[in-house]
């Protein structure tokens, strides 16, 4: 029945992270409870004061009696504050008050500050009498300057400032048993200690110690309860963790570079080549303010690997920055640290990660950046690429420079085509293109199977996979320009050997298992993997030593499934107004079937396969050329017209129906098709062509040769018409396909017709001029 009267000087409340209130009150006098008159809403009652009166204050007599108990309080208190650290303002500040305050008011500020439960604050608040009071805190003080002493014990022990903390936690918690909040909030105080110490001894530039000098200011004087003080705590901790200063030392020696980019990569000679070009201005040249590298190409060339060896070969870090699908310019920037949950952009977040200043950033998939509302991702990107602006790159999270300039950019992309042009303007594209399948199976054989063997815990003497069988995998379970699925595949095949060759070393001990063995298949007699001393008594039987599983068509079957892509090609020319385009795309080249078809009605065009405008130039181009032509030809429509579009209505389509298409390329193939249509004739199921035309039936040239032909080799094509202005492409591809390939140069549109069809697509116009002459 005994309360202290107080006086509310502040409420301070917030929502966030969840609703609590701090009340902030002047502790006045104790009261007792005389009578209680109402108890809601809120309590009223008639009190009686019980201390700070005359009698208790000035009573001669009972300072006297008290006299020996005070003084040894005060001694005590003494003691404890000394022990504290003073250059810590508030202790100072203590220490003082322990002189100046009347001694009977000293029990009651001690037991607040020093570490108590809720309980023994109660029962000090319970005591009014003051002798009772003294006797009750002398304990608490004796028991809070031997946790102090224990603690310092264990301080001298240890070395290290940050360890030293942790290492303190537990036994504060064993000395006092529970954890109250007044423990929590003195932990967090030696936290803050603990931060600005790392403030001053980190290398950070002047205008950031500046700021967080600032900033650890106010933390030290804001409640731990405002929703701010986090803010600013972890803003404080990725200041000093950021490595301003911190660098790994580059170790550049070309001739070594050269050895770790060809062990790592096979094939890709141009991109190998200007790479070391650019490790070498850079080893003659400290700081090069070159442009970025930006590999252009299909996925699964090795962009991203290529960009690994490069920091391998420099010895720096590597960081992968996936740009895909970034539309908020505070995804690179950061976000304003007024925002509630706001972070630093994806760049400082790497710096963070990789603990240095000087790594190697991928920008991964700049082509894919997307502009919203939020501002473009691209603009942002330029100020942090350009080697004029970025030593000074500031994140609007951290709002003080960064120094960039040390940090090695290098973007990837799958086309130049949506990567905006200032940003382009920047970078040196180098284009990778897709692998032919020889290039394939050497990859697999040099890199990805041993990747895979020991990423499945497999050795060679437990699988076999022959070169056939990879071919077979590139040519009838993959079609792509790279090798992340023939790499996927091979995944596959591991993973379904890893489980025979398991469950053949846990079969060993069954007899039984070793009938199972069936002639043909040989991995299942080699599941066996039986270890003959393992085996008591079955050894008689005599099972083949280990030897590995070999891959064979049958086992790829089985594991794989049927294959996925068979040799359609010469199916599906078996009629008339079918051809075979070549098509380049952002995944690569690809081969593409142009269907036509004519039906009764009035000279109308149907264009279908969701394409774009330019195409449906190329086909109304084709169709103008074909009719103007068709007499020299001899194509008719069904009624025997030379008009095509008389009474007849054309409809082209082209495949993959979904798949958006675009640009010039397909004119060859369209005008082919529809000479087959109406002369009835079929094309060679073998070839493919590419090519712009002109209405007055010229072929002009085209982009993308190489990953065309690859795709057209991939496919198990033969011929292959292009435009004779493309001739100086072929010099890029690999010889092995050139010479599995014949290559038509067209200058116009007569050449092509008489490529794609066997026997030619002669111009019957001068034939029957003869014969007139005749
Ligand atoms: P990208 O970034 O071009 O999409 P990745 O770099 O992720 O492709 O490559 C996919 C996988 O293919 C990686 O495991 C890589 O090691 C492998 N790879 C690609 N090209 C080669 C090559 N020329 N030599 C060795 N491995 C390669």
């Amino acid at each position: 029945r005994i309360g202290t009267a107080a006086l509310a000087v502040q409420v301070v409340g917030s929502n966030w992270p969840k609703p609590h209130y701090t009340l902030l009150v002047t502790g006045l006098c104790r009261f007792q409870i005389l009578q209680l008159l109402k108890e809601k809403p809120y309590p009223v009652a008639e009190v009686q004061q019980l201390d700070r009166l005359e009698q208790f204050t000035n009573g001669h007599k009972s300072e006297e009696e008290l006299g020996e108990l005070s003084e040894q309080f005060y001694k005590y208190a003494v003691q404890l504050v000394e022990m504290l650290d003073m250059s810590v303002p508030a202790v100072a500040k203590l220490r003082r008050l322990l002189d100046n305050l009347p001694r009977e008011a000293l029990p009651d500020i001690l037991t607040s500050i020093i570490r108590t439960t809720n309980q023994e604050k109660l029962q000090i608040l319970d005591a009014v009498r003051l002798e009772e009071r003294f006797k009750m805190t002398i304990p608490l003080l004796v028991r809070q300057i031997e946790g102090l002493k224990l603690l310092q014990k264990t301080r001298k022990s240890k070395q290290d400032d940050d360890k030293r903390v942790v290492a303190i936690r537990p036994n504060r918690r064993i000395s006092h048993g529970s954890v109250t909040e007044d423990e929590e909030e003195e932990e967090d105080h030696d936290d803050v200690v603990m931060l600005e110490k790392k403030i001053r001894t980190s290398s950070m530039s002047e205008q950031a110690l500046k700021v967080c000098l600032k900033e650890i200011k106010r933390l030290k004087k804001m409640p731990q309860s405002m929703p701010e003080y986090a803010l600013t705590r972890n803003y404080l901790e990725l200041m000093v963790e950021l490595p301003w200063n911190k660098s790994t030392k580059d170790r550049l020696e070309i001739r070594a570079a050269r050895i770790v980019l060809d062990n790592d990569h096979y094939a890709m000679e141009k991109l190998k080549k200007r790479v070391l070009e650019y490790l070498a201005v850079r080893q003659l040249k400290n700081n090069l303010k070159g442009p970025i590298l930006c590999f252009v190409g299909p996925p699964g060339v090795g962009k991203t690997s290529v960009g690994r060896s490069i920091a391998k070969t420099l010895g720096r870090e590597f960081h992968r920055i996936a740009l895909g699908g970034v539309c908020d310019q505070s995804d690179i920037r950061g976000h304003r640290r007024t925002y509630v949950g706001s972070m630093p952009g994806r760049i400082i977040n790497g710096l963070k990660t990789v603990g240095v200043n000087n790594p190697v950033f991928l920008l991964d998939e700049v082509d894919k950046l997307a502009k919203s509302l939020q501002g473009d991702p691209a603009a942002a990107l330029l100020e942090v690429l350009d080697p004029e602006q970025n030593h000074s790159f500031t994140d609007h999270y951290l709002n003080v420079a960064f120094d960039l300039s040390q940090v090695l950019f290098i973007a990837t992309a799958n086309t130049t085509a949506t990567i905006p042009p200032a940003l382009l303007d920047r970078m040196e594209v180098i284009q990778v293109p897709g692998y032919t399948q020889e290039e394939k199976i050497e990859i697999a054989h040099r890199h990805l199977i041993p990747k895979q063997l020991e990423l499945h815990g497999l050795t060679p003497q437990q699988i076999q996979i022959p070169q056939v069988t990879t071919l077979g995998i590139i040519t009838r379970y993959t079609r792509e320009a790279g090798v992340r699925a023939l790499d996927r595949k091979l995944g596959a095949i591991c993973r379904a050997v890893a489980v025979k060759v398991a469950e053949g070393q846990h079969k060993e001990a069954k007899p039984d298992r070793a009938e199972v063995g069936e002639g043909e298949d040989c991995k299942e007699h080699i599941t066996e993997d039986a270890k003959p001393e393992s085996i008591s008594d079955t050894a008689d039987l005599a099972l083949p030593p280990e030897m590995p599983i070999l891959i064979d068509f049958h086992a790829l079957k089985d594991i794989l499934g049927p294959p996925m892509y068979d040799m359609e090609v010469s199916e599906r020319l078996n009629q008339p107004g079918v051809a075979i385009g070549l098509a380049w795309t952002p995944l690569g080249g690809e081969i593409m079937f142009v269907e036509a078809s004519r039906m009764d009605g009035e000279g109308q065009l149907t264009l279908t396969g969701q394409l774009g405008d330019v195409m449906k130039e190329s086909a109304h181009l084709a169709i103008s050329w074909l009719r103007s032509n068709a007499k020299r030809y001899q194509l008719t429509n069904a009624s025997g017209s030379f008009d095509l579009l008389d009474n007849t209505d054309i409809h082209l389509h082209f495949p993959a129906g979904a798949v958006t298409k675009d640009g010039p390329s397909a004119g060859v193939t369209i005008v082919t098709c529809l000479a087959s249509l109406f002369s009835g004739r079929l094309v060679c199921s073998d070839v493919a062509m590419t090519g712009e035309i002109t209405l007055r039936g010229l072929v002009l040239p085209v982009g993308g040769i190489k990953d065309k032909v690859l795709a057209a080799h991939r496919a198990g094509l033969k011929r292959i018409i292009i435009p004779q202005r493309n001739e100086k492409d072929l010099e890029e591809i690999a010889a092995p396909v050139r010479q599995d390939l014949t290559f038509v140069l067209a200058g116009c549109l007569d050449e092509v017709l008489n490529a794609a069809f066997d026997g030619g697509f002669a111009v019957k116009a001068r034939l029957e001029h003869l014969n007139s002459k005749l």
